[in-house]
C-alpha cells in the first residue's frame, strides 16, 4: 500500500516536472519589420490596411515554422523571404534604385547559437538575397560577399536568377524619378527583418534591402554588416535595424545593443533606447529603428520617427501588428 502510493507520487512529480519543462522549451518569440521611413502622413487607412495584411501575413509563417519546431534561423528566413516576394517593402522586389537606376540588393543571417553569419552585398540579380546569406553561412568560409562574386555563389547553389528589372516597380520608379529631378530626398523606406527565438533557446536574426534610394557607387549599408543592421547572441538577443544605414554603422547598433546588456546587465528594452535616443539621434540618424527579441522572449521595438511597419507574436498565443507610432492592434489565438 505504501509503496503503492509512494509509486503514485513519483509519477505524479515526474509528469509535473515534465510538463513544466515542456512548456517552458515550447517558449518561442518572433518579431518583424518592414522599414521605419517615411511621412506617418502619407499613410493613408487603405494603404496601413495593405501594409497590416502582409505584416501578419509573414508573421504567421514565422510563427508556424516555430510552433512545429523549425530553429529560428528557419524561421528568420522564411519570414523575410516572404518580404522580399511582396513589392511594397524595400526588398527584393519593390527595392529601390540606385543613382543609375539600377538596382542593388544587400542580406544578411546570423545564428546566436554558434555566432556565425553570413552576408551578400551588392546583388543584381538573385531573386531572393536572404537565401544567397544563408548559403553564405551554412555553405562557406566566409561571412561576406559581394557583387559578382556573390552571386556566382548564389547561381553555383541553384538560386533563382532574375533580370535586374525584377526587382522594380511603378512606385520605385516613380520615386527615383523624384529624387533624380531633386524633387525629393533620399529617404530609407521599407527595409525588411525579422528575429526569433526558438523552442530551443536559439535566437537568430534576418534583414534584406535595397539599401538607400539613389545610393551611388557600390555603397553598401548596414545591413550586411554584421553587427551594424543585424545581430544575434544567444547570450543577449537578436537585433534587426532599419535607417540611415552609414549611422548603423558608425554605431556598430546591433552590437552595441547586445554589448550594453552583456556588459552593463542592461535589459533589451532600455539598450535599445539608450542606442536609438542617445547616441543615433543625437548624430542625426533620425528616421529608423529596431526589432529585437532577448534570450527570454521579450520583444522591442524601438524607433526614433513617427512609423514601423511591424508584427509580431508568441508561444502564449499573443500576436499582432502596427504600422503608426503608439498604434498598435493585438491579438490572442
Ligand atoms: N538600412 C538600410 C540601408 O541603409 C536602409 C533602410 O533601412 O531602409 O541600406
Amino acid at each position: 500500500m505504501i509503496k503503492k502510493s509512494l509509486l503514485t507520487t513519483l509519477v505524479i512529480t515526474i509528469a509535473t516536472i515534465s510538463s513544466f519543462s515542456q512548456s517552458e522549451t515550447k517558449k518561442w518569440a518572433i518579431a518583424l519589420h518592414g522599414g521605419a521611413g517615411g511621412a506617418p502622413s502619407s499613410m493613408t487607412v487603405e494603404r496601413k490596411a495593405e501594409y497590416e495584411k502582409h505584416l501578419l501575413e509573414a508573421i504567421r509563417i514565422g510563427e508556424m515554422l516555430l510552433n512545429e519546431g523549425k530553429t529560428s534561423i528557419e524561421a528568420v528566413e522564411s519570414v523575410v523571404i516572404y518580404l522580399e516576394n511582396c513589392p511594397l517593402f524595400n526588398a527584393g522586389k519593390g527595392a529601390v534604385k540606385t543613382i543609375d537606376g539600377t538596382h542593388e540588393l544587400d542580406a544578411a543571417i546570423m545564428d546566436g547559437s554558434n555566432l556565425m553569419a553570413g552576408a551578400v552585398a551588392g546583388i543584381k540579380d538573385i531573386k531572393n538575397p536572404i537565401m544567397a546569406a544563408r548559403l553564405v553561412k551554412d555553405s562557406t568560409a566566409h561571412v561576406l560577399l559581394i557583387g559578382e562574386g556573390a552571386s556566382s555563389f548564389a547561381k553555383s547553389m541553384g538560386l533563382e536568377v532574375v533580370d535586374n528589372s525584377y526587382f522594380s516597380t511603378r512606385q520605385r520608379e516613380e520615386q527615383f524619378n523624384r529624387i533624380r529631378d531633386n524633387k525629393e530626398q533620399t529617404d530609407p523606406r521599407g527595409t525588411v527583418g525579422c528575429v526569433a527565438l526558438d523552442i530551443y533557446g536559439n535566437l537568430a536574426a534576418a534583414t534584406s534591402t535595397g539599401g538607400m534610394s539613389g545610393k551611388k557607387w557600390g555603397r553598401v549599408g548596414d545591413v550586411p554588416i554584421i553587427g551594424a543592421g543585424t545581430y544575434a547572441n544567444n547570450n543577449t538577443a537578436a537585433i534587426s535595424g532599419t535607417g540611415h544605414g552609414e549611422f548603423w554603422i558608425r554605431r556598430v547598433v546591433a552590437y552595441d545593443i547586445c554589448a550594453l546588456m552583456e556588459y552593463k546587465e542592461m535589459t533589451l528594452e532600455a539598450a535599445a533606447n539608450e542606442v536609438i535616443f542617445n547616441k543615433i539621434d543625437p548624430m542625426g540618424g533620425s528616421g529608423g529603428g529596431i526589432i529585437a527579441v532577448d534570450k527570454n522572449g521579450n520583444i522591442s521595438f524601438v524607433f526614433n520617427t513617427g512609423l514601423m511597419h511591424r508584427a509580431w507574436s508568441k508561444s502564449n498565443g499573443e500576436y499582432g501588428v502596427g504600422v503608426l507610432k503608439g498604434e498598435e492592434k493585438s491579438f490572442k489565438r
